[in-house]
């Protein structure tokens, strides 16, 4: 029996193991279906984790993460979670390979994926000019042209957030009309470096060895127009990785909203006692590394304190 089982191994769940095993939980697991670290090893320049100056990429920032947490005591099983069920005050982690383990707390962090649109080029350039994070990787392109994709909140938000740093920002969308608050919408409409190039999609993005150059678009009426750009920011939609907390019977083991997030209070504390959501995957996240690793840690104190209460009785 684990003291606590903890899903997923990026920022949020490593801290939540440093945390729970320093913190004198004795018999705690990580189950991580890949190589610890998560999403963020994807990127290839972090500028803004606090403290750590200097080029440094996502895998590097994250190497040093797990072997902190395995000195004071946590173990790590590559393995994936299929499902987490709650039977009395004691949680079954089904995995992938068939076998069950039982915890009495459980911290999950298994992260959301940001949709991909799915035009030409858009893995080719993933990482060398196509983005999927403006607050990331926005600096990147200061005093440069870059296009966002979409129409939703996210896509205005992250337009008005690159047009202070960038020299243009065109906002490729395939409507007329947009999914965006209306308020966010005339902002963007009065923001002088925002360009609107609408009922289109985009049709590919093109480059060269160090890049992308430019985006192909194609509008409604089949005309298409090359645009010369040096970054792209896709916001087509995010999904959350929630698929372990669906139980037989189709429901989720605890609240979620209507986009599939977890609904958490001020401590990371679900709707079942004992079961805690961190990171990407919960609901108002900020969806960077800093403020997955505080939910860990803030989980990781709570299921502490928890498991102490639980077996004191
Ligand atoms: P994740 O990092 O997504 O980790 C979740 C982990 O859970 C993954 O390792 C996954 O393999 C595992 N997992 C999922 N399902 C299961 C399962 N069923 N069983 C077992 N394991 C499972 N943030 C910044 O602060 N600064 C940046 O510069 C920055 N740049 C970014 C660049 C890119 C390209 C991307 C994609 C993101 C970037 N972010 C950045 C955002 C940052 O990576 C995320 O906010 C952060 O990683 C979220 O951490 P998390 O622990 O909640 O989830
Ligand atoms: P979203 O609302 O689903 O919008 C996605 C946008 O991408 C839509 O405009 C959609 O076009 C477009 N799109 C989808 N697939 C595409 C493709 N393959 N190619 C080109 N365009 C594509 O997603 P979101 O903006 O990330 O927002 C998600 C949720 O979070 C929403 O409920 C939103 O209100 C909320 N949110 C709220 C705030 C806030 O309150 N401040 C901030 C951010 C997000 P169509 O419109 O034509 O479908």
């Amino acid at each position: 029996m684990l003291d606590c089982a903890i899903i997923g191994g990026g920022p949020a769940g490593l801290t939540a193991g440093l945390y729970t095993t320093r913190g004198g939980l004795d018999k705690v697991t990580m189950f991580e279906k890949g190589m610890p670290g998560g999403q963020i090893t994807s990127s290839s320049e972090i500028e803004n984790y606090p403290g750590v100056t200097g080029e440094i990429s996502g895998m590097d920032l994250m190497m040093p993460w797990p072997e902190q947490c395995q000195k004071f005591g946590l173990k790590h099983e590559m393995v994936e979670v299929t499902r987490v069920s709650k039977e009395g005050n004691i949680f079954k982690i089904h995995k992938g390979d068939g076998t069950v383990d039982e915890a009495h707390s459980v911290i999950i962090g298994t992260g959301s994926r940001p949709r991909r649109a799915g035009f030409t080029g858009e893995e080719q350039y993933f990482g060398r000019g196509v983005s999927t994070c403006a607050t990331c990787d926005g600096f990147f392109y200061k005093g440069k042209d870059v296009a966002v994709i979409g129409g939703g909140d996210t896509a205005m938000e992250e337009a008005l957030y690159l047009a202070k740093i960038c020299k243009k920002v065109y906002i490729v969308h395939r409507r007329d009309s947009f999914r965006s608050a209306p308020n966010t919408v005339e902002r963007v409409k009065r923001t002088a470096n925002i360009e609107l190039v609408l009922n289109s999609i985009p049709e590919e993005v093109y480059g060269d060895a160090m890049g992308v150059t430019g985006i192909k678009v194609k509008n409604s009426e089949g005309v298409i127009r090359d645009i010369d750009i040096l970054g792209v920011f896709t916001f087509v939609g995010n999904d959350i990785n929630n698929q372990v907390l669906i139980q037989e019977d189709g429901t989720f083991l605890c609240a979620m909203n209507d986009r599939g997030e977890v609904i958490v209070d001020i401590s990371m504390r679900t709707s079942v006692a004992g079961l805690f959501a961190t990171g990407d995957m919960r609901i108002a996240a900020p969806k960077q590394v800093v403020s997955a690793a505080g939910d860990g840690a803030v989980a990781a104190l709570q299921a502490i304190a928890y498991v102490d209460e639980l077996l004191s009785h």
